[in-house]
């Protein structure tokens, strides 16, 4: 993904800084970058670039605060908990605009991304009853064995741009009311909603240090991957960065989830409701401009109903109000104009390729500035396997069509298909569905179901080049994930026990 300029140039607008310590921190980095109003193009203020210094600030205040916050009882961690839940219920408007106002996509999107988010913190108010551990009594004569979950100390959390406040919340909720201190390094694209958040935690109630952010890019994610004192990272982003994070972290001692990119597919069967499968390929192919790591960018649809399918998700998509996500538009701008002319080019090369183009967002008429980044959505038909437009994953409003003649045709597809993060299927027919459930090799399938994220008590995770380790993120397997477990065996003898035994400890 494409990056803001970076200067050493005192900087202009204001700047977004970081937080450490319970409050914000400007570091000692003179670097920071631009942070752009995508509807308008205009830079809207800075982001403090974080130095390595920096990173050992936010992650000394974490080291700081884990002993009393591990040791802060279940009752309090969840007050805490319950009391952030209710400020971000409160004051979710306030942080969708947030978000609208640096991502650009539209707020009615942008309070669906809070709402997603809001699951997760709802998921860890019961972090209680998820810590539960397990006793076996009696296992040898007088003797007990109870597992425990404790966490493990502070840990690192590393965001992309396009769910600003998602991302971070499918992780801190439950690292730290598992019990764990935080360091977030969220998108440098899109900074400020870290800020929100880390002020409404504040108010809520949770100590200093606990919950930290540390602005910037590639400096301050190298530093948290390397740093002594970060015992787990949760990542998520590009797939080269989450293999690079993985290796990276992973060679320093970390336990480490690295969530990567996409390539998700929707099949479309002959027996399908062809007005919910365009409804659903419009939704979940142009919502949010595309840049959402479960978006559908690959339409498999079975012969003989392309022709069909095809005209109806055109005529929808002409229909889509295109502009400034305050104005009640359907869909937003790109995040900078770099990644908007990447985006574009695929018309061309989708063209030149082959593919046949249906519609050409590049002319669209926007509602919004002038120099905003702007691409209407696009429809490619007729494209093959080998064209860059299935190939790469192009994170933007363009759906490609690909026609095929079986549904083992498109079950191959999608297998022989490096990433594996989400599908769905569009049928009639309860067979075909349960049979392509158990087929696919990809972690999260959709039944007439076109993005199917799973809620905050089931995990969050694809397969292949989609995810390097082996949690999903949240649910479950992220209780899992920012907790080790203990074995405690413990025998109290009465009075007349005891005696030497050197023998290999046996069950009488
Ligand atoms: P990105 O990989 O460019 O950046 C992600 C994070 O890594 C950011 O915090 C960024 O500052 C940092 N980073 C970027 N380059 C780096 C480098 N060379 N070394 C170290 N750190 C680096 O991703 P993005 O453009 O912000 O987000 C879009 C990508 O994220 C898409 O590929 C999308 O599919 C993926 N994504 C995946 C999921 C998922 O659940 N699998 C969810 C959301 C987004």
């Amino acid at each position: 993904m494409t990056t803001a300029q970076t200067t050493t140039s005192p900087p202009a607008t204001s700047v977004v800084a970081h937080w450490v310590d319970g409050g914000p921190f400007a570091g000692t980095s003179t670097r920071s970058g631009e942070v752009f109003d995508p509807a308008t193009g205009e830079v809207a203020r800075r982001v403090a670039h974080a130095s390595a210094e920096d990173v050992d600030a936010a992650v000394a205040s974490a080291r700081a605060a884990f002993p009393a916050w591990r040791d802060t009882s279940l009752a309090r961690r969840t007050q805490v908990l319950f009391a952030f839940r209710e400020l971000l219920a409160a004051r979710r408007e306030e942080l969708a605009a947030v978000l609208t106002a640096e991502h650009g996509k539209v707020l009615s999107d942008a309070l669906g991304e809070v709402s997603r988010g809001l699951e997760v913190v709802e998921f860890a108010c019961g972090i209680p009853h998820l810590l539960k551990g397990a006793t076996s009594e009696n296992v040898s004569t007088g003797v007990d064995v109870s597992s425990v979950h404790q966490p493990l100390g502070p840990v690192a959390i590393i965001s992309p741009f396009n769910f600003p406040a998602m991302v971070p919340m499918w992780f801190f909720p439950i690292a730290i009311a598992a019990g764990n201190t935080v360091v977030l390094k969220p998108s440098e694209k899109d900074p400020s909603a870290s800020l929100w958040m880390a002020e409404r935690l504040a108010e809520a109630g949770l100590p200093a240090g606990v919950f930290n952010v540390v602005q910037g890019e590639r400096t301050a994610v190298d530093a948290l991957l390397t740093h002594p004192d970060i015992r787990a990272v949760s990542f998520v982003g590009s797939t080269p960065v989450a293999r690079h994070v993985y290796e990276t972290a992973t060679a320093h001692g970390k336990r480490v989830q690295a969530l990567g990119g996409a390539k998700n597919h929707m099949v479309v069967l002959p027996d399908a409701d062809l007005d919910l499968a365009a409804d659903a390929a419009v939704n979940a192919g142009y919502g949010s401009a595309g840049e959402r790591c479960m978006a559908v960018s690959a339409l498999v649809v079975v012969e003989p109903v392309a022709d069909e399918l095809v005209a109806r998700i055109a005529e929808r998509s002409r229909a889509l109000r295109v502009g400034d996500g305050r104005r009640g538009c359907d869909m937003g701008p790109l995040i900078t104009r770099a990644h908007r002319d990447r985006v574009a080019g695929y018309v061309d090369a989708g063209r030149e390729a082959g593919a046949e183009v249906v519609l050409d967002g590049r002319g669209v008429e926007a509602d919004g500035g002038a120099d905003g980044f702007w691409l209407g959505p696009t429809l490619l038909d007729r494209v093959t396997p080998a064209m860059s437009v299935y190939t790469d994953e192009i994170f933007g409003p363009v759906l490609s069509v690909l026609r095929v003649g079986s549904y083992e045709e498109a079950v191959d597809l999608i297998n022989a298909n490096p990433y594996g993060n989400g599908t769905a299927i569009f049928t009639a027919d309860g067979g075909a569905a349960r049979r392509f459930a158990g087929d696919v090799e990809v972690g999260m399938v959709g039944i007439n179901v076109p993005i199917p994220v799973p809620v905050g008590y089931h995990s969050f995770g694809g397969w292949k080049s989609s995810l390097f380790g082996d949690s999903h993120a949240y649910g479950p397997d992220g209780v899992h994930f920012f907790t080790r477990t203990k074995a405690i065996t413990t025998r109290w003898p009465a009075p007349s026990h005891g005696g030497i035994n050197l023998g290999f400890p046996q069950h009488t």
